[in-house]
Parts: structure tokens; C-alpha cells; sequence
């Protein structure tokens, strides 16, 4: 066989093998394969109609925080990192300045139930944050290597004293919008400005449960989503409300369930880590 016609057989051989063998793998890059929800700090909030201005004033509430870890099939994704880890150590939690915010505990670390499934900060390919309050962004410096997916608007929003409110060196992605995270469809970052100017919810589409939205701090609890009230510390009230819409219209078209953050009647009713959906 002359020397060309080799090559070329060869050459053809290599090509059907990789037609074989490239669809299983684009097949196993793809998809999410569990959800995590994470007790990421447990509350008191002493006057709740700060979330909704005129109703329920002067009623306590108690709220929970969650964290939600992704096992996507090309890594593993952390959305939200609650309060700061340190606050368990604390014999009686956080309290705020301001008795009618949030009183926080933790009962867990973020570390202690990343380390019981096994899983190294240094594992964790994407941390996003719904917006950069602290019971979300907490934890974010427990993961220096990872990159951080945030609304350009949330990042460049000045903090206290004109402070940045992420830690300049740490790896970021400033996004304008909506993100697809990896490229196929199952994790999408939504933007939904208002809480805060660059805040975002997260659409997970799971084979088995199905398609979530996870609220971030759009909406606070089931009440406010059911009445669509704006809480009183808000960035944006057109854009609130707008949001809100955007999240209803995003649940109707992908038939999704709304999973909203610190609402603890909610979260009564779900499996908690180590436990997990697919
Ligand atoms: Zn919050």
C-alpha cells in the first residue's frame, strides 16, 4: 500500500473513532446530577414589615439561610455561601444593631458540611452569589481560587466608606445579565435587579425533580412572593416588581418551582444535606 493511502486510512480511521466516541463524551459534560441544600445560618428577624412596609409591623419571624451546592457533570457550583462561618463559634449568634433585623446562628459551618460529602473549597469550580449582602457573601474568601460569577452592577456597587464589597484579587466574572454556566442549559443565572442593582436568581433544571428557581433575596417569603411586596430595604422598587414578574413568567414558562431562600416554612418541607435531589 503506497505511503499516502496509509496515511489517509489511518487518518479516516481516527475520524470514525472520534464520531463514535465524541457524542458519549459531550454527553457526560453535560447536565446537572444533584442538589444540595446547605443549613447556612438560622435566624431571628425581629420586625418582618421591614420587609413588607405596613403589614405584619412589629411581628418576629424565624428565617433560615441556605446555601445550595451543584454537582454539575463538569463540576461542582456553590450558589450562595450564607453568614460567615465564624458567627458558630459564637455562643449566642450574631445580633444586630438594629433589633428588628436578623439575629444569626449557625449551627453547621459551611466547611464542616462541605468536608461531610467529601467535597475541598478548592473543588469548587463557580461560587455565585445572589447579591452581596452578608448572609450571602459570607464565606466567599473560603474559595480564594474560584471564580466568582456577580453582576457587573452588584460588583461595581460601592460598598460602606466607598469599600469594594468583593476582595479585588479574587477571580471574578462581571456579568451583564443572564449566563448560561455550562453552556448547556441546566444552570442559568437570571438577572434580577432591585434588592439590590446587580442581584440574581439561579434556574437549576434537574433530570428528576425538575426545573427550580432559586429566589436569592428577589423575595424574602412565601407572603411577600404570594403579594408582591417590596421590602423597605431595596435598591429599586420598579425594578423589584419587575423582577418579580420576571420570575413569575420564568416559572410559568419552564414549569418551575420557586425555592425561595430564607422562607423556613418552605424549607421545613425539604431534604437537607447530606441528603440531596437529582
Ligand atoms: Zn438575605
Amino acid at each position: 500500500m503506497p505511503r499516502a493511502r496509509i496515511i489517509a486510512a489511518t487518518l479516516a480511521l481516527v475520524a470514525l473513532c472520534a464520531s463514535f466516541t465524541m457524542p458519549t463524551h459531550a454527553q457526560s459534560r453535560t447536565g446537572v446530577q444533584r442538589l444540595y441544600i446547605l443549613n447556612c445560618g438560622e435566624g431571628v428577624a425581629g420586625d418582618i414589615s421591614r420587609w413588607s412596609p405596613g403589614v405584619n409591623e412589629g411581628r418576629s419571624m424565624d428565617f433560615v439561610d441556605n446555601c445550595y451546592l451543584i454537582k454539575h457533570a463538569q463540576g461542582w457550583m456553590l450558589w450562595d455561601t450564607g453568614v460567615n462561618d465564624a458567627i458558630a463559634a459564637m455562643p449566642d449568634g450574631q445580633k444586630p444593631a438594629d433589633p428588628r433585623a436578623t439575629h444569626w446562628k449557625r449551627p453547621k459551618t459551611l466547611a464542616s458540611e462541605l468536608a461531610q460529602l467529601g467535597v475541598k473549597p478548592s473543588d469548587i469550580k463557580y461560587v455565585a452569589v445572589s447579591h452581596s449582602h452578608p448572609d450571602h457573601t459570607g464565606n466567599v474568601e473560603m474559595f480564594p481560587q474560584t471564580m466568582l460569577l456577580v453582576q457587573k452592577a452588584e460588583y461595581e456597587w460601592p460598598g460602606a466608606n466607598n469599600m469594594p464589597r468583593f476582595k479585588p484579587e479574587h477571580p471574578v466574572t462581571k456579568l451583564e445579565g443572564d449566563k448560561d454556566v455550562f453552556g448547556d442549559g441546566s444552570v442559568t443565572i437570571i438577572s434580577t435587579p432591585g434588592h439590590t442593582p446587580g442581584h440574581q436568581s439561579l434556574l437549576v433544571k434537574l433530570p428528576k425533580t425538575g426545573a427550580l428557581l432559586l429566589s436569592g433575596d428577589a423575595v424574602h417569603f412565601q407572603s411577600n412572593w404570594d403579594n408582591r411586596r417590596v421590602p423597605a430595604i431595596n435598591a429599586d422598587q420598579e425594578q423589584t416588581r419587575a423582577s418579580m414578574q420576571r420570575m413569575a413568567d420564568t416559572l410559568a414558562k419552564e414549569k418551575a418551582t420557586l425555592w425561595i431562600n430564607h422562607d423556613k416554612a418552605q424549607r421545613d418541607t425539604l431534604k437537607m444535606a447530606p441528603e440531596y435531589y437529582e
